[in-house]
């Protein structure tokens, strides 16, 4: 196959809204180096920390071509070692950066194989998410059946794959997602009980936990919403009761005082998935686990839509907008 020397990608030069997404194409293909594999990618995955990577709330030098992860087809090896076996052809998952594109250059390292019987688009769209997933119930706390469970934003990429995850593990869920759509897929995926936290009755959404735990509070929440949840998660949760704050879709957590916890003993994680699969041993464990569960049936991924790379700009207003649920995706 001829690999061309110039291609599409969706290039952020500045920092700032949608509009900073620009689409070019006559970007230069780059060529694998000492440890890498080129991949031409079928499917890009949208996910929210591109929004802060864009915006400038996360550091990133720029000019920077967007994306954390992509399935597709390894077309080229850089020279040297290939200590993982990988040949022209292969069908791989990867996370690394600059996936909103056609070809990547990835660390092999960073790189997978998708197993017969699960899907280029299951395996992005369950990746990143699956993985922040998995290893959130199962090291930053490792939740144990019969937990009570507030997630928020569970009918989201991330919150989707929790709430199902969470059940395998015999937990009591409690989501809370923004509108009677996502209420209802979420309780489609067996959550015990759904607030909608923008409707009236759902605003205090605090009050609805206490309700339903009998004054009791949670055993942990997972806040990826962050800024608008924090403090009702700090209140939502028991005595003795654990947070994970992973994320901020609302904006970050602000800095308080840590005499906060104090009253209840509370715990708190502000944790990122990648310090979780530092070594190739760890992330191919985690790997294996998310492709078992997809493979046998266990978990369903949710692909919100398969946006060209053209749309970018209005995938990420309708992920900003919180007009989606599941996994958005972008075909380069
Ligand atoms: P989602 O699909 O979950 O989209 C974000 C959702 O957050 C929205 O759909 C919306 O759901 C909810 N939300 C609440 N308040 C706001 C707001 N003010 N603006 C926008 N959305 C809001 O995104 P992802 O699945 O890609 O990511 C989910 C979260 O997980 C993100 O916060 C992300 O940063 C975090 N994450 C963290 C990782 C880590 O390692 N720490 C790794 C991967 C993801 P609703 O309308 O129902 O409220």
């Amino acid at each position: 196959m001829t690999i061309p020397t110039t291609q599409k990608a969706i290039v952020v030069e500045t920092t700032g809204g949608p509009e900073v997404l620009q689409l070019k194409t006559d970007y230069p293909v780059p060529q694998p180096s000492d440890g890498q594999v080129l991949i031409k990618n079928k499917v890009s995955g949208i996910n929210y920390i591109d929004t802060y990577f864009r915006t400038g709330l996360y550091p990133s030098s720029k000019p920077e071509v967007l994306g954390r992860e992509a399935a597709g087809t390894i077309v080229a090896l850089g020279p040297g070692a290939n200590p993982y076996g990988f040949k022209v052809g292969d069908r791989v998952v990867w996370m690394k950066t600059a996936s909103y594109a056609e070809y990547s250059a990835v660390p092999d390292r960073d790189v997978v194989k998708i197993p017969d019987g699960v899907s280029d688009e299951e395996a992005v769209a369950s990746f990143l998410s699956g993985l922040t997933i998995l290893t959130l119930v199962k090291e930053t706390y490792a939740v144990k059946k019969g937990d009570t469970v507030l997630v928020h934003a569970a009918a989201g990429g991330a919150g989707f794959l929790m709430v199902q995850v969470l059940k395998l593990l015999g937990a009591i869920v409690i989501g809370t997602a923004g509108g009677p759509e996502k209420v209802a897929l979420v309780k489609s995926l067996g959550a015990d009980h759904v607030i909608d936290y923008r409707s009236e009755e759902g605003k205090d959404w605090v009050k609805r936990v206490k309700e339903i735990t009998n004054g009791r509070g949670v055993d942990v929440v997972y806040d990826s919403v962050g800024k608008d949840t924090w403090e009702g998660s700090l209140d939502a949760v028991k005595r003795k009761g654990f947070i994970a704050w992973f994320g901020n879709a609302s904006g970050p957590v602000p800095a308080f005082p840590i005499q906060r916890l104090t009253p209840k003993c509370v715990t708190i994680a502000r944790p990122s998935m990648l310090g979780y699969v530092e070594t190739r041993e760890e992330y191919e464990g985690y790997v294996k686990e998310l492709f078992d569960l997809l493979s046998s049936g266990k978990l369903k991924v949710k692909i919100h839509k398969v946006y060209p790379l053209e749309d970018v700009q209005q995938a990420h207003k309708d992920l900003e907008g919180r007009k989606t649920t599941g996994k958005l995706l972008l075909a380069p």
